[in-house]
């Protein structure tokens, strides 16, 4: 398991160097622009620890604690990754504006964006070793994770590219007003890591998931599966749980009816390429769908089989058709 995630705490001793790099980089220059940077080092070097331990956790196999498995703690980790870079978003443009009106003495900056942009190489070159590794062992945290580095270096090349322009022309106030602007763009990324979280947390419905599980119903084609309605997912990390209820022909007995839906269960997922597992309520199908059902020897068949079962679309696999009266959906 611990192989799985050795990349990430690379990235952790790594991280460490690049942010004394980066502070050693601010106290030789007193650039806030370089200040912002290296705060933004640490609130990586925070999120990415408490990553590297959601990552181990959420792949414990669900337990009599935790029923349901232990992936939401990754949206608890991506939760509390946004929350810090929105802290430092707001810590960083309160300075960045003090700075703006009461004006800054910078001192060897030349030096300092030296030392700053030696550590932000690093982190180019981590996060491309991490996407590398990530693809390797297929996983989306060490992937993301080398994004997110790699978007880190494409800052830090920003923010060197306007202190050049500090350096050669003496105007210091672009300091702070380069610190200004990269703290709103940190502002921004923080909120939208906030917002997904958030989302992923609630259960938010995902229009994609329900699109590839749909189609790959369409996909298994299972021709005792006359319907399917009251389609819902949770999402919990990497793994899926679909709530589900399928309606069958109502003369099967209960054996057979298991084994459908376990089948119908186990080629959905490998067919959609998911990790996850189905909670599925048989229905019975009151002899409503006579017209496609495949049933040769029905002794409660209402007319002939004219048509094949038409495909499963999205609308109707989520909606709960009337008679279940224990559901109140508002509209
Ligand atoms: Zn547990
Ligand atoms: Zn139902
Ligand atoms: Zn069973």
């Amino acid at each position: 398991m611990f192989s799985r995630v050795y990349p990430l705490f690379v990235a952790l001793i790594a991280g460490f160097l690049i942010l004394l790099l980066k502070l050693a980089a601010f106290y030789i220059s007193n650039s806030m622009a370089l200040k912002s940077d290296a705060l933004e080092s640490l609130v990586n070097l925070l999120a990415g620890s408490f990553a590297s331990f959601a990552v181990l956790y959420a792949r414990k196999p669900a337990d009599r604690d935790h029923p349901y498995g232990h992936g939401k703690i990754e949206y608890v980790s991506s939760f509390f990754e946004g929350g810090l870079i929105t802290l430092a978003a707001v810590l960083i443009s309160y300075e960045a504006i003090e700075n703006l009106i009461r004006g800054i003495e910078l001192k060897r900056l030349g030096l300092g964006l030296l030392i700053n942009f030696g550590a932000g190489s690093m982190n180019g070159i981590l996060g491309m070793w991490l996407i590398h590794m990530g693809k390797k062992k297929r996983s989306a945290a060490i992937e993301a994770d080398g994004h997110h580095l790699l978007s880190d270096f494409i800052t830090t090349l920003g923010v060197a590219g306007g202190l050049l322009a500090v350096h050669f022309t003496g105007i210091s106030w672009l300091d702070p007003a380069i610190a200004l602007v990269f703290g709103l763009w940190l502002g921004y990324a923080g909120g939208r890591v906030l917002f997904r979280s958030v989302m992923s947390l609630m259960d938010t419905e995902n229009p994609e998931l329900l699109n590839r599980l749909v189609s790959a119903m369409n996909s298994v084609g299972d021709s005792n599966v006359l319907a399917v309605h009251a389609l819902r997912t949770m999402h919990l990390g990497d793994y899926t749980h679909v709530d589900i209820h399928i309606v069958l022909p109502e003369v099967y007995d209960i054996g057979r009816a298991n084994e459908i839906v376990h089948a119908f269960e186990h080629n959905v997922l490998s067919e959609a390429g998911m990790r996850g597992e189905f909670h599925s309520h048989v229905d019975p199908c009151k002899r409503q769908y006579c017209s496609h059902c495949s049933v040769e020897q029905c002794p409660i068949r209402q007319e002939p089989r004219t048509e094949k079962r038409p495909d499963f679309v999205v609308e109707t696999a989520v909606s709960w058709p009337d008679g279940h009266l224990r559901r109140v959906l508002e509209v």
